[in-house]
């Protein structure tokens, strides 16, 4: 089993992608850690951006901290642990974002479901040992996944899972809710320019410095050949999101297991497309919304992404074939070198 380092996938895209939009009149000072099993990268120009940078690596610790599942303590550790049996009292953010969730599974019609743990678990893409999963294994654990089962207590600020087993699993959603955040501390301390990418949830905040829109790099999910991009896209106040298969895989007997499960099936999903970016102001809905749309697939994911008020979408099919939402037409820069990629425009 072949299991890519996806800390170099991430990091090689991001020093090339500050090459690129570096701005002139201003150096920028940059922060890179890591957090949330990912790498962060952090540009920011001002006064105080190194106080500011350092916040938001303190602030996406905490927002770690209770939003985990893969690290012991924290409050979703506990919901999950009180499965079936009692409520839990969570803190206003958490059950926001708990809310956020369920919402956005009732818009994708479950294609995100925040509930889908018990199967993230099992399968254990993000392990140094993942499975396969035999049909009687799925079939057993499907019925665990349901977002109609969180209970949530508004008054109380309390959930409660119904059934025993039962995993919250915020994986699809956390990362775009830091992002949030680091772009509210950014402004909280003057600063209008900054960049930040949370393996691969990139966020910016205003224009760069000499008043360009920030090019963002879309990463080619195949990375054959020489192109690590299969286009760009410029960008003021807005996150760009990317869902994709090429991440967290490995691959057995030719077939390509990634982290991205379909509720329907159990299985990693199987929609035709390898990568899915959301273009939003919300970084916390681009991140919902790309996972969603991933498995969703190229016609119900459009058609969800052309229902939201501003939120464009970039989809990429098994096909090398690019789709890019209405309102993108004039804005996604193809790169006209990435083998083997098409842009049906
Ligand atoms: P996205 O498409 O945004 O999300 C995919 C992730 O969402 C999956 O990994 C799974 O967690 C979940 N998911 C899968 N299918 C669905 C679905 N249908 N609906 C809703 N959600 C779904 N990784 C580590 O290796 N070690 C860590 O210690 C670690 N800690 C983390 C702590 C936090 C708080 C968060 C948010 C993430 C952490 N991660 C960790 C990373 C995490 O496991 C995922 O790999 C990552 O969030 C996936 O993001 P993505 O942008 O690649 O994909
Ligand atoms: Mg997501």
């Amino acid at each position: 089993m072949k299991k890519r380092n996806s800390l170099l996938v991430i990091m090689v895209p991001v020093l090339l992608a500050i090459a690129y939009f570096a701005g002139k009149s201003q150096m920028p000072l940059e922060k890179e850690h890591f957090r949330m099993g990912t790498v962060i990268n952090q540009l920011a120009y001002g006064r105080h951006a190194k106080k500011a940078m350092n916040e938001v690596a303190k602030r996406i610790y905490e927002i770690e901290s209770l939003m985990t599942i893969n690290a012991p303590g924290g409050e979703i550790n506990i919901l999950n642990d009180a499965a079936g049996k009692e409520a839990v009292r969570l803190s206003p953010e958490t059950f926001k974002l708990l809310e956020k969730s369920i919402n956005f599974s009732e818009l994708s019609r479950g294609a995100f479901d925040v509930t889908i743990g018990p199967l993230v678990r099992e399968w254990g893409i993000h392990t140094e040992n993942p499975r396969i999963l035999e049909e009687n294994s799925i079939s057993k654990l499907l019925p665990l996944v349901n977002y109609r089962d969180i209970h949530l207590f508004k008054e109380q600020l309390s959930a409660k899972l119904e059934k025993s087993g039962q995993v919250v699993d915020l994986g699809g959603i956390a990362k775009g809710y830091a992002g949030d955040e680091a772009i509210r501390i950014y402004k909280s301390h003057g600063i209008s320019s900054a960049y930040i990418n949370i393996g691969g949830n990139v966020v910016v905040l205003g224009n760069k410095p000499n008043g360009e829109p920030w090019r963002i790099a879309i990463t080619n999910p195949r990375m054959m050949g020489q192109e690590r991009y299969i286009g760009a896209v410029d960008v003021k106040d807005n996150a760009v999101v990317t869902s994709g298969d090429y991440e967290r895989y490995f691959e057995k007997d030719g077939i390509r297991y990634h982290h991205i499960i379909d509720p329907k099936t159990g299985e990693p999903a199987d929609s035709g497309l390898i990568s899915v970016t959301i273009i939003a102001k919300s970084s916390t809905d681009a991140d919902a919304l790309s996972t969603a749309a991933f498995v969703l697939g190229l016609d119900k994911g459009k058609q969800l992404i052309e229902i939201m008020a501003n939120v464009e979408a970039i989809f990429v099919t098994k096909d090398k074939e690019i789709y890019t939402t209405d309102g993108l037409k004039n804005n996604f820069i193809f790169n006209t070198d990435a083998e083997g990629f098409k842009y049906i425009n």
